[in-house]
């Protein structure tokens, strides 16, 4: 039978998100019930609020750092049972037969695979996201929670934590390695995070000085302003690799200058409008400019299981749901240290 649920949602693009009511699917035979405890709250969530990516669909319940308990398993579920502490990401299903699902890189489904919400489930239904206080999702879509984690600094993983754990594994970010992160908001203090605990050399280029302590507390050995022309001449030909964060254009002629020879930089922000990029900054060090969009299912539970291994959970203020639109302005001017969390009990 099909559910209403409580939930949070904005009614119309660039509207305040407020209380309203979803439906959930009855639990099918794959399916796993899954009462919400925590929902993060991601830039791409205000993104896709406002419409700024385009064909949002409305009402939108955003919400793709879940983190709650099973309550309830279709028949044919092994992968969890009634109690068990389990995540939902970005996507809730994906072809499962084109050459990159079958690899484990559901997040590049030649189909494009099913986002947790604002999109189209298989059953052409919309999809509706965690700021909400249950959600029904296939097993083989959801990822188990290892008990050293807090259901609550958890969430983020399910995004800002894969999002960079993912490039930095492809990239290499290891001992020996010299990596920047652009931008000290959810994703990025993740990055920092993550890439210290892989043995990484790290910098942090934020826009001003003002997060220095903290970003030395969450490990970074160095820490410079992008607001400072002088830091583009100090760090000139630095970096083996770089991750952008910025959910803002920039210039990514100046960070690909912060590249030694054969450096990568990685972008994952996705910023509303395109920029300008002149090829030279490429070609002079034979310089990779690449992106990276989250990760597959296996490799979300590696970082999981790796983030539970170095106790590295996310940096959360926890909010009651009302205080959504909030966070939403804090978020945009980057006032946010370093992710807010929805208490779903509050919705
Ligand atoms: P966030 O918490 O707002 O962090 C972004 C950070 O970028 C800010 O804290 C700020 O850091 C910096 N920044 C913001 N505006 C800037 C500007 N105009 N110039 C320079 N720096 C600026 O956002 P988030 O949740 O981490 O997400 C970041 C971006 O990644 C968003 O566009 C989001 O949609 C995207 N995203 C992509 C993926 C993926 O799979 N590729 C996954 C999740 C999110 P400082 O204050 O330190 O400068
Ligand atoms: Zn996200
Ligand atoms: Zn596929």
């Amino acid at each position: 039978m099909t559910t209403n649920v409580s939930a949070y949602a904005a009614p119309a693009a660039n509207a305040p998100l407020e209380r309203t009511t979803v439906p959930r699917r009855p639990v099918g035979e794959h399916d796993v019930l899954i009462e919400i405890k925590y929902a993060g709250i991601c830039h791409s969530d205000i993104h896709q609020a406002r419409d700024g990516w385009g064909e949002g669909i409305f009402p939108m319940v955003p919400g793709h750092e879940i983190a709650g308990i099973v309550t309830e398993v279709g028949p044919g579920v092994t992968r969890h049972k009634a109690g068990d502490r389990v995540g939902v990401g970005c996507f809730v299903d994906s072809c499962r037969e084109c050459e990159y699902c079958r690899q484990g890189l559901e997040q590049y489904c030649v189909k494009g695979g099913t986002g947790t919400y604002n999109a189209l489930d298989k059953n052409g239904e919309p999809t509706y996201g965690g700021y909400s206080t249950h959600i029904v999702v296939d097993e083989n879509y959801t990822l188990r929670i290892p008990d050293g984690l807090s259901l609550d600094e958890a969430a983020p993983l399910l995004c800002a934590g894969i999002t960079l754990y993912s490039p930095l594994a492809h990239w290499n970010a290891g001992p020996g390695k010299k990596v920047a992160i652009v931008g000290l908001g959810g994703l990025g203090h993740m990055g920092v995070k993550i890439a210290h605990a892989l043995g990484a050399e790290v910098t942090v280029l934020s826009q001003s000085l003002k997060k220095r302590e903290d970003g030395l507390k969450l490990g970074a050995d160095h820490y410079y302003a992008t607001s400072d022309p002088e830091t583009f001449t100090a760090l000139a030909g630095s970096f083996d690799l770089i991750v952008s964060t910025v959910s803002a254009p920039i210039d990514f002629g100046a960070y690909l200058s912060l590249l030694k020879t054969d450096g990568a930089l990685v972008n994952v922000g996705a910023p509303e409008e395109p920029i300008a990029l002149n090829l030279f900054s490429l070609i002079g060090g034979r310089k990779t400019l690449a992106g990276s969009m989250i990760g597959g299912i296996a490799e979300t539970q590696e970082m999981l299981d790796f983030c539970a291994a170095h106790g590295l959970g996310a940096e959360i203020e926890v909010i009651r749901a009302d205080q959504i639109n909030e966070a939403y302005e804090r978020v945009l001017v980057s006032d946010v240290r370093y992710r807010f969390v929805i208490d779903t009990s509050t919705i």
